[in-house]
């Protein structure tokens, strides 16, 4: 009785909110894919971290997966630096039109690895995926490998996240190699999204730099790893809600880039300069120049120490 109770509450909070899930142990925690079929009831941690030195410069925690988590660190990095002169790396669970699209009109060069076409949507012989057919974007057609013009749908369809138009032509109920081409009676018809062209971009730039997508496991392990497998974090010790459990990941990192600071500049060097960083604390206890204070800080330490010039990005999925 006290069991149909409580489901009978909680049946009542998912009507109520609209939500789709309801976690008993911590209520802001989600089911989430983690990798391939695996899942978990989790805060998923996404970090930018910096290529040349291997820091992780920004984090969030969330409880969504990470298809939609692209273009909002993307931001976030924008806003930092300021400026777009950066390029992004991300693997294959990342790569969505809508974030591609999203982080294009930031203006910023994305390198995320593209998944395989799924076997539902291959033809019966791969050579005949859409992913050969050509596209010309001044007549909006596709050329197919037998050289029959495909022209687009006069409307545009509707899914739950991009909108599409359909490209199809005649010749296909002719055609000697339809069975090898389409598993439809009607013949071929392609799908493309009206985020196509940033996936297509992002596939130049994949196909262009090779060398710099193979980095990209490289940088973003090395805090992960040192994290998860060397030091044990691979959960967060606070317990419910994101904002503590976004504390907890920020504390772990703070932990690794002192360490990481460390041993790139050696003791002295980090001792410098905190107790520069700490003098910036002084105007509260002496009442000197805040504005005094920061300058000093910045002409005697922070840009001698930390040439930061460069950036890539590497948001990763973690669980805690
Ligand atoms: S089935 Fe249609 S799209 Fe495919 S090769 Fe033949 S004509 Fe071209």
């Amino acid at each position: 009785m006290q069991h149909k109770r409580k489901y009978k509450n909680i049946e009542k909070q998912i009507k109520e909110t609209g939500e789709k899930q309801v976690s008993t142990s911590d209520p802001e925690s989600r089911h989430i894919m983690v990798r391939g079929s695996v899942s978990e009831v989790c805060y998923n941690v996404q970090s930018t971290v910096d290529s040349k030195n291997n820091l992780p410069v920004d984090y969030q925690v969330t409880n969504q997966n990470d298809s939609r988590a692209m273009a909002g660190m993307v931001k976030r990095a924008k806003s930092m630096l300021k400026h777009n002169r950066f390029t992004v790396l991300f693997d294959k669970g990342y790569h969505k039109g809508k974030e591609l699209d999203a982080a294009h009109r930031l203006g910023i060069k994305t390198l995320v690895a593209i998944p395989n076409t799924p076997k539902s949507a291959q033809a019966p012989n791969p050579d005949y995926n859409a992913a050969n057919f050509n596209f010309d974007p001044d007549s909006d057609t596709y050329t197919c490998p037998q050289g029959n013009i495909m022209t687009p749908s006069k409307r545009w369809y509707n899914t739950n996240n991009y909108r599409f138009r359909q490209y199809k032509t005649t010749a296909c109920g002719t055609c000697p190699v339809k069975n090898q081409c389409s598993k439809s009676i009607n013949g071929k018809i392609i799908h493309r999204s009206e985020f196509q062209p940033a996936i297509e971009l992002n596939k130049y730039y994949i196909d262009k730099y090779p060398e710099l997508y193979k980095q990209r496991q490289a940088i973003v392990e090395h805090p992960f790893g040192t994290l998860k497998r060397q030091w044990g974090f691979d959960y967060v010790i606070t317990k419910k809600t994101m904002e503590k459990a976004s504390a907890d990941v920020g504390f772990m990192f703070i932990a690794y880039n002192l360490r990481r600071l460390f041993n790139i500049l050696g003791r002295d060097k980090l001792q410098a300069f905190l107790e520069a960083f700490g003098s910036l604390f002084f105007p509260i206890f002496d009442k000197i120049s805040y504005k005094w204070a920061v300058k000093r800080f910045y002409n005697t330490h922070y840009e001698k120490m930390l040439p930061i010039n460069f950036y890539m990005y590497l948001p990763r999925q973690n669980t805690f």
